[in-house]
């Protein structure tokens, strides 16, 4: 603690004018509060205290899902809050430690910045935990949840889309829940790609090198401080690896990393990029996540009970686990039923060529010295991989590893499981479909991280400062059905606030996509899209099937709906196509065409760069969320459930999640053709579909306005939405049900 006499800890960055004043300001503070050596003066040691407490505070992720963290951080300095894109990491490294101090001077921000620590420690320290009581055994042996992408929060974006934001709600809803749990995935210190359109409408895209200093994960040390180091063989090589820890609430979750002197160019670079490079950096980095995710938990010295695969990425953690048990004298049919035992697995994808496949030729050559250790020959190797072990030809099909070495196996949806039960019949051919082993947990979403502030305000005026306890629970939602608790004008105006906030977004956006883009093309930005008119979001990966343009089919169609000066729509898309992916950049560019034309201009948006957060304003601010997959092609979907807790209603066709979602009165469904003749005839007959529910159903209700213009029916849809739909598609529930399910024996 200084004592007065040593130097004042100025940063090199506040010089001048400014410093002197802070000098001024910080010598005036100290005389108002006298310290000396003898009596420390509580005061200072206090915030001394806040501020290490905060730098730990942004240190967890914890703060991503609790806004009043966020608000705190955006406080000490709003421009380096939006400049930094909300990492409170880099925050707090702007911000000077002398700063800080006399910042927390302020009695009202030291206070709040006091009960928020509180509520942190709190939160880490909690006992009473469902966890604790449900299933003790995972804190000593705990589940290990592997996943070769996981998305969080902005700051580090290392998930390329649906299958990494629901790993970071899983642990995040483990981390609530209390239950014993450590994630494996990999650092990609450049991360997903940043999609810039260009004047073309094309998707061009580029990497930004991520920080590790400035970003909430520290390195994985042993006890000498040294970083603990592991290596594993691929092809002809040594290739070694380091870690880093990021905390996310009571939960560490693992990142690999390969960037290291030892390690040649290539091999650095094996963990550069999320689904980077080709078949063979794919292999490997797929060698890395599996086996190196298990010799890493095992150098931690974490014994986990049960291995999660989360897709068939990272099924070859089960190969480290049969080379444990060889080197410890098994024969090879043991070590893997004792494998089968210890792993499940969780399928995302019902299309064939979503698959990993890896031809026998790369196997062997990304082996190469692995393969004497983990299996007696090479044809027993690809045997795990292989429907039909006899066919020499055929790949190696990582998913079919994860079936073959797992004792449970789920689809992400109950039509999911169907269609994975006749995709993988072929592995079982004794069993009727019915009977093939692959079950299902509906997805969900991690609730506190996709409610945004009105909405948590809402709450929290109804509710006092514990508004979000029991928050998962059906109890909690039903208060939506009554009209006492809350009235149809006050969820009217919430839903304004909402759409205005997302309206203000977009216009900001896209005047800095506009001023980039469009040079010589003047826009009014701030008569783009209109705060009255029913607002329609789309966004999520621009894969084929997700279908993007669908609505757009018919255009003279659309233009009438669109332009009807009584009962407007308008559009907010956004979303990435793979960069090697032109199928998927065809019909964004499309859209962008569209968005240009003389009819749709100003009321079809296209929002760049989709993340987390473009994500958050989009499912908070739009009334209604499209979603036209060609069925059954979505496994589950999950950005339809993030509209719920914010009001929005669901206009999608019948698979995936809203299968089960969907009661009649809670959203709206786009009826959908079993067997097609084609796939033109199948977008032809769900675009008709589509337009009918829209001019027919959606458009009357959202307009029909009682006298004190309020929509009484589209309002007491939201309620049923919220009441039905947000207890049940959440992550709570969804990790609850893997643990009781799957990861207890
Ligand atoms: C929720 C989310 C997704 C997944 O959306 P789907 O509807 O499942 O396609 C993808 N990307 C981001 C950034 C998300 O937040």
């Amino acid at each position: 603690m200084s004592d007065g006499t040593e130097p004042l800890p100025f940063r090199f960055q506040v010089t001048g004018r400014l410093s002197a004043l802070l000098k001024e300001y910080y010598v005036a503070l100290d005389s108002k509060h006298p310290r000396d050596v003898t009596a420390p003066a509580s005061g200072a040691d206090e915030v001394a205290q806040l501020v290490t407490g905060l730098r730990r505070l942004a240190s967890n992720l914890w703060w991503t899902w609790n806004e009043d963290s966020q608000v705190i951080f955006h406080e000490l300095s709003p421009r380096g809050w939006q400049t930094l894109y909300h990492n409170a990491v880099a925050v707090l490294q702007e911000v000077s430690e002398y700063e800080l101090k006399v910042r927390l001077q302020d009695p009202s921000l030291a206070r709040r910045a006091r009960e928020l620590l509180k509520s942190f420690d709190a939160y880490l320290s909690e006992t009473d935990t469902w966890g604790r009581k449900n299933a003790p055994s995972l804190l000593k042996n705990p589940v290990a949840y592997f996943s070769a992408e996981i998305g969080f929060h902005e700051t580090l974006p290392i998930a390329a889309g649906g299958l990494g934001i629901l790993a970071g709600d899983h642990a995040r809803s483990a981390s609530d829940l209390g239950i014993g749990f450590v994630g494996m995935s990999i650092f990609y210190r450049e991360g997903y790609f940043q999609q810039a359109i260009n004047q073309d409408g094309w998707q061009t895209d580029y990497y930004v090198r991520l920080n590790p200093e400035s970003l909430p994960m520290e390195p994985v040390l042993d006890t000498n401080g040294e970083p603990v180091v592991c290596s594993l063989d691929i092809d002809l090589s040594k290739v070694y690896f380091h870690a880093w820890r990021v905390n996310v609430g009571r939960i560490p979750v693992y990142l690999l990393d390969t960037n290291r002197p030892e390690n040649q160019q290539l091999y650095r670079d094996l963990s550069l990029r999320v689904y980077g490079g080709d078949n063979t950096t794919r292999i490997m980095q797929e060698l890395l996540l599996g086996m190196g995710g298990v010799r890493l938990l095992r150098r931690l010295g974490i014994q986990p009970s049960v291995f999660h695969k989360n897709e068939g990425h990272v099924a070859f953690l089960a190969l480290e686990l049969i080379r444990e048990k060889l080197a410890a004298g098994m024969s090879f049919d043991d070590a893997l039923q004792a494998t089968r035992r210890q792993c499940i697995f969780t399928t995302h994808t019902p299309v064939q060529a979503g698959h990993d496949r890896f031809s026998p030729d790369l196997v062997k050559y990304a082996l190469h010295e692995l393969l004497p250790h983990v299996a007696p020959s090479f044809s027993e190797l690809m045997a795990l991989g292989r429907v039909n072990p006899q066919d020499e030809r055929e790949p190696f099909c990582m998913t079919v590893l994860a079936l073959k070495a797992s004792r449970a196996a789920n689809g992400v949806s109950e039509l999911h499981g169907h269609v994975s039960r006749l995709m993988w019949q072929c592995l079982y051919p004794r069993k009727a479909p019915a009977d093939v082993p692959i079950g299902h947990i509906t997805n969900g979403i991690h609730l506190l991280g996709w409610m945004k502030g009105p909405v948590r305000s809402f709450w929290k005026r109804k509710l006092g400062p514990r508004w979000d306890e029991g928050i998962n629970s059906a109890a909690y939602w039903e208060r939506m059905l009554d009209p006492e608790f809350v009235s149809d004008e006050e969820l009217w105006a919430l839903r304004y606030r909402l759409r205005r906030a997302l309206i203000e977004f977009a216009r900001r956006r896209l005047e800095r996509q506009g001023q980039r883009v469009l040079q010589h093309d003047f826009i009014a930005f701030d008569r783009i899209l209109n705060p009255d008119a029913l607002t329609i979001g789309f966004a999520r990966r621009f894969a084929a099937y997700k279908r993007a343009p669908l609505i757009f089919r018919d255009i003279d169609r659309i233009s009438t709906m669109v332009l009807d000066d009584a009962r407007p729509i308008q559009f907010v898309f956004a979303g990435k196509a793979h960069p090697m992916d032109d199928a998927g950049k065809t019909p964004l560019q499309k859209i962008l065409q569209l968005g240009k034309s003389t009819a749709l201009r100003g009321r079809l948006v296209f929002l760049e760069n989709y993340d987390v957060h473009v994500a958050r304003q989009m499912v908070s601010g739009c009334d209604l969320w499209l979603n036209n997959p060609r069925r059954p092609m979505e496994a589950s979907g999950t950005s339809g459930m993030k509209i719920s807790c914010n009001g929005g209603l669901n206009l999608s066709v019948l698979d995936g999640w809203w299968c089960e979602g969907y009661d009649g009165t809670n959203g709206f469904a786009i009826a959908s053709d079993e067997n097609p003749p084609s796939t033109e005839e199948q977008d032809r007959i769900d675009s008709e579909n589509l337009y009918r529910v829209l001019s027919e159903e959606v458009i009357p209700c959202f307009y029909d306005r009682d006298a004190s213009g309020i929509p009484r029916r589209w309002i007491s849809m939201m309620r049923r939405a919220m009441a039905t739909l947000v207890p049940q598609f959440n992550t709570w529930r969804m990790v609850q049900e893997y643990t009781q399910k799957y990861y207890l024996p």
